[in-house]
């Protein structure tokens, strides 16, 4: 499987402007490709390759656009007809989905080679705590070495990335060999599947009545806020005006990395403890990031939490399956008969059969039930259907987030 290692990299002033002034001529290059698709005929939509072989054409009339690494020219064309599919998919699964959109001055701030002739490792920087990377066409730089570079050889693909704080990064992906086999369905015992509901009133909420609170951020959501307000009162683009966005955009990476550090904790625990964990499928809409509502980002969250989960469950050898979360907080999970409540009501009580636990432990299990349906484990005897959904006496247990992090194993 793919693991991607992540770097912070310093680019000098020369090679960073050279950078990216590249990236944007890149961004240009997959507008005028993302126009050439759609300006075509439905019967005549070009290919990936069509594209390609367009380029040669692109650059004559643009000269600028030979600036930049032809490969990773293509390299950017290849990423809108991957973005197209995952489109299309999405679609014929009956979601609603936009088109790709045009992207205007920043919003595109990456370049990424796949060919290990484009770039080089050396080792001998001069200072054991970096490595020197070079990408074709944009030169020499700094990485961070805080944990081992694999040689170039053995690395499948690079992004380099300029964030909106104005730093560098470099992810290098490299094949991983060796990851342990996902258990076969009949060694699995009914205690090592659970059911994870992605809660409301809390983070998560698991089919053993585990709950783990939500990460108390208010501190650093009213430093962001405060630094925001600053940045209003200076004059746009002053010299001030940037330093202060600089601060914002700091204030802002230290919740992203907070939550992420959460997720990560989180998504550990769960592939260490258990050998299948059941998700609810809400990774509707990973391009569409763009909106500005919370729900959205509650489920950019949600999607970045499962995507976590499942490269995590690769690595330790957990199957993850996602199940389709219409109906999981109606249904009963004892009898199946579904009971609409509104979403303050936080207990479930059946009026077919009687059972009442709370809300979210209910749906926990339905996702459990449904994950393991789906992984075939049937309704058989001998199967983990029959025995994971007990009747147990809920014995509530709220986790503390630093439980989970003893719980979970360092490391990935
Ligand atoms: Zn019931």
């Amino acid at each position: 499987m793919k693991h991607t290692l992540r770097f912070r990299a310093y680019l000098s002033d020369d090679v960073a402007s050279e950078a990216w002034r590249h990236i944007d001529i890149l961004r240009q290059i997959r507008n005028h490709a993302v126009r050439g698709y759609y300006n075509s005929d439905y019967n005549d939509k070009p290919s990936d390759y069509d594209q390609h072989s367009k380029l040669k054409d692109w650059t004559d009339q643009w000269p600028t656009f030979a600036d930049p690494s032809q490969h990773a020219a293509q390299q950017a064309i290849s990423q809108i007809h991957s973005d197209l599919e995952t489109l299309k998919e999405r679609r014929n699964e009956g979601y609603d989905v936009g088109r790709l959109q045009w992207q205007g001055n920043g919003e595109f701030r990456s370049v990424s080679y796949n060919q290990s002739r484009r770039w080089n490792v050396d080792y001998n920087a001069g200072d054991d705590r970096f490595v020197r990377l070079r990408l074709e066409k944009i030169g020499w730089f700094n990485i961070r070495a805080d944990r081992d570079v694999p040689p170039a050889e053995n690395i499948d693909e690079v992004i380099l990335k300029k964030e909106t704080t104005g730093e560098w990064y470099v992810s290098l992906v490299t094949t991983v060999e060796d990851t342990p086999e996902k258990p076969p369905l009949s060694e699995i015992e009914p205690e090592d599947c659970v059911g994870v509901d992605l809660g409301i009133t809390s983070y998560i909420h698991t089919s053993e009545n585990l709950s783990v609170d939500t990460l108390d951020l208010s501190e650093e959501y009213d430093r962001y806020a405060r630094e925001q307000r600053k940045l209003d009162r200076k004059e746009h683009g002053s010299a001030n005006w940037e330093k202060q966005r600089r601060k914002v955009a700091q204030a802002k990476r230290t919740i992203k990395r907070k939550v992420r550090d959460y997720q990560h904790k989180l998504t550990t625990w769960l592939v260490t403890e258990y050998d299948v964990v059941a998700v609810e499928d809400l990774d509707v809409k990973p391009m569409m990031e763009t909106s500005q509502n919370a729900k959205n980002k509650q489920d950019a969250a949600w999607s970045r939490f499962i995507e976590l989960l499942e490269y995590k469950a690769d690595l330790h050898g957990t199957h993850v399956e996602k199940v389709k979360p219409e109906g999981t907080t109606k249904e009963c999970a004892v009898c199946g008969v579904e009971t609409a409540k509104p979403i303050w009501v936080r207990e479930h009580s059946c009026p077919a059969c009687g059972h009442t636990e709370d809300r979210d432990l209910n749906a926990a299990k339905n996702i459990l039930y449904r994950g393991l349906t789906q992984l075939g484990a049937g309704r058989s005897e001998s199967t983990p259907v029959q025995t994971a959904l007990p009747t147990f006496t809920p014995r509530s247990e709220a986790v503390d987030a630093k439980r989970v992090v003893e719980a979970g194993s360092p490391g990935a």
